[in-house]
């Protein structure tokens, strides 16, 4: 039997983050902490996105309310697909606990692609991010026009060096019409283009495919894939090609999720969902543990720690527990 006690937090972003889901200002999530009989811990965080389709953060605390202060093995494995985020919280935990990891993975910058402002503030942010080590930068587009972003594209992309690598995300805010658009724009600039992620809403998957079809620019998912269910589903449908965004902290049991990768054979992105360390390092294992096991790395979607307003990367999680407390 597992002591189970949780901890929410809200974090205020540095400057609000702007995406085609409107402005973001307070990442809010929770900490897990399990204890067993020989008092040894361990750490998850339940961090959702309920615009990917997770559930709340409400509707989080309120199962880990129902599961009480004391849990075991089976109860965490059953908690139902519809609390992705708690499966991941608490499965990381027990995981955590029951095979007592070395210290955390930490990847060097050229293994993890920075994160650039949207609009014309990339211009001037990407020098600083590439000084760090960052080759590959992501830039969100589908938040201006689509003549002032290819402006603006041009100029970083003819002053970026010939190794750098760009992600162009458009968090599936293109039409049809300005998705084909877009990749006639970038077809001359393949490979500085790494890929055009989620131009379609996820539900225009079959555009979506017939796009990375005919594309000389690979077409990644990221909304359309949330959880270990639905990546088990469009692995199945979608052309080899195409790059899967694999988001840890929303998409359920990690133990599931290793699983599924053992089996793919297509392209894997791990990306954050913005998560305190603790919620951090947990995805950034299972990533470490896919490269290991098969899955060719690529730069890791975690440039985002300079992001947020505190400075709690720096904190250990007894420590950021202690400040949860306050
Ligand atoms: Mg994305």
């Amino acid at each position: 039997m597992l002591r189970l006690e949780v901890r929410p937090y809200r974090r205020e972003f540095q400057r609000s983050l702007t995406t085609r889901h409107g402005n973001w200002v307070t990442r809010e999530g929770a900490v897990v902490r399990l204890t067993d009989a020989a008092s040894r811990v361990g750490w998850g965080e339940i961090a959702p996105l309920p615009w990917f389709g997770t559930e709340t953060l409400a509707a989080a605390l309120a199962y880990c309310a129902k599961l009480g202060n004391v849990v075991d093995a089976a109860a965490i494995a059953t908690i139902p697909d519809t609390l992705p985020a708690c499966q991941f919280g608490l499965g990381s935990a027990l995981n955590a606990l029951q095979h007592r990891p070395a210290a955390p993975w930490t990847p060097s910058p050229d293994q993890v692609c920075g994160l650039l402002p949207a609009g014309e503030a990339a211009i001037a942010a990407w020098p600083a991010l590439w000084i760090k080590g960052h080759h590959t930068l992501k830039w969100k587009i589908g938040v201006q026009s689509i003549a002032q972003e290819q402006a603006i594209l041009m100029q970083v992309l003819k002053a970026l060096p010939a190794t750098g690598r760009l992600r162009l995300d458009a968090n599936g805010g293109l039409t049809l019409a300005e998705a084909k658009q877009w990749l006639a724009i970038l077809a001359p600039w393949n490979p500085h283009i790494e890929f055009l992620e989620q131009p379609l809403p996820p539900n225009q998957l079959m555009d979506l495919i017939d796009l990375a079809r005919r594309s000389p620019i690979p077409i990644a998912l990221d909304e359309s894939i949330a959880t270990v269910a639905q990546f088990a589903q469009l692995d199945a449908q979608c052309p080899r090609q195409m790059v899967f965004v694999v988001k840890p902290a929303i998409a359920g049991h990690p133990d599931r999720l290793q699983a599924q990768l053992c089996q793919t054979r297509r392209p894997v992105v791990f990306s954050s969902a913005l998560e305190t360390p603790i919620g951090r390092s947990a995805a950034l294992a299972l990533a470490r543990w896919s490269w290991d096991h098969g899955i060719p790395p690529r730069p890791l979607g975690f440039g985002v720690e300079h992001w947020f307003a505190d400075r709690w990367n720096s904190l250990s999680p007894d420590a950021l527990w202690t400040h949860l407390a306050l």
